[in-house]
């Protein structure tokens, strides 16, 4: 059966002052994405481009005080697991390193700190350093998740987004039940493979999407990329690997690909001036537990020139997106720089 990519439309008229008070009509554009059920309003109008990334307040607050992550201060301020847990305190990778979250929300909550550099722009992250610390995440999730079956790794891109440290790092999250957006990608998934005959839901949405083309980015190992038909933001970038398969099946040159194709969405974030996002992958840990994998960038940017947040009443109690850059175009614009 095909998944339904659903759209609404409903007109409005006013009289506009900055065309003589004569008539305007607009369409409001709904979708329903058939993959998570999310719904998001696709409004067309033309926005300022943001300007170029710029983090120096950040950078300047981040020197009045050490940073903990930073080379010189991660063994001594940061947390360490119990013995009986891991014996040699923190997990590390190259130049990263993993240890327990010292503000828990999950049953299995972990800090995994990319590298020694104190700052990266968006551009400067590189396919192995972010392949580097999906590795040591992997190793997290192992060692470190006995028994859990739903996590994501998160990232909260500078204060903006949430960053509560400019120095980078991921969050590993894993827990005996899904996040409710999980539980709804679950049930969804599950839903469809029952009336149809044990299909996957991901590879039906995929094959779709590749077959219209217009929010289809391409394919880079495992993971196949677009920009998500109805947004939750509005620079929402996702990668979907279909069959059943999560972070830890990926093997080592599936995830220099996955971390390749990040670095794609990263450099486009800082041309085009996105300097804040939030990043999910959505993952289980063991096969048969339905979840699937979903690795999600979302912007989190000011509207200029009144630096308006993104996220407004709609997205934060409704439950519900507005972007004014239909995904259609963000796709156009990322293209260039999916190519090579
Ligand atoms: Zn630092």
């Amino acid at each position: 059966m095909d998944l339904k990519f659903e759209t609404s439309y409903a007109k409005t008229r006013f009289l506009d002052p900055f065309r003589e008070f004569q008539t305007t009509e607009l369409d409001i554009e709904t979708r329903r994405c058939p993959l998570s059920g999310d719904t998001a309003r696709v409004l067309r109008f033309r926005a300022r481009p943001l300007g170029p990334v710029d983090h120096s307040l950040f950078i300047a607050r981040s020197q009045e005080r050490p940073c903990p992550f930073c080379p010189e201060n991660i063994e001594r301020m940061t947390t360490r697991y119990l013995p009986q847990d891991l014996p040699q305190g923190r997990l590390q990778r190259g130049q990263a390193t993993l240890f327990p979250n010292a503000f828990p929300y999950e049953a299995m909550n972990a800090v995994l700190v990319l590298g020694h550099e104190h700052y990266l722009r968006p551009a400067q992250f590189t396919p192995e350093l972010l392949a580097n610390a999906l590795t040591l995440a992997q190793e997290g999730f192992r060692r470190l998740a006995k028994g859990l079956l739903y996590a994501s790794l998160n990232w909260n891109y500078m204060m903006t987004a949430g960053a509560g440290l400019v120095h980078p790092h991921f969050q590993l999250a894993a827990g005996r039940r899904p996040t409710r957006f999980q539980a709804e990608l679950r049930t969804r998934a599950r839903a469809f493979a029952r009336t149809n005959e044990g299909a996957d839901i991901v590879a039906s949405f995929l094959e779709a999407e590749r077959k219209d083309g217009r929010r289809w980015l391409g394919r880079l190992g495992p993971a196949s990329w677009v920009t998500p038909f109805a947004p939750r933001a509005i620079y929402d970038i996702m990668a979907l690997v279909p069959g059943d398969k999560g972070l830890l099946d990926l093997k080592p040159n599936q995830v220099e690909r996955l971390a390749q194709g990040l670095c794609r969405v990263l450099a486009f974030f800082e041309s085009e001036g996105v300097g804040s996002f939030n990043m999910a992958l959505h993952t289980q840990l063991s096969a048969g537990a339905g979840l699937p994998m979903m690795l999600r960038l979302a912007s989190r940017i000011d509207i200029p020139p009144m630096g308006v947040d993104e996220i407004n009443y709609f997205e934060k109690l409704h439950d519900e997106m507005i972007t004014f850059l239909p995904p259609e175009e963000l796709a156009d614009r990322l293209k260039p720089h999916w190519a090579g």
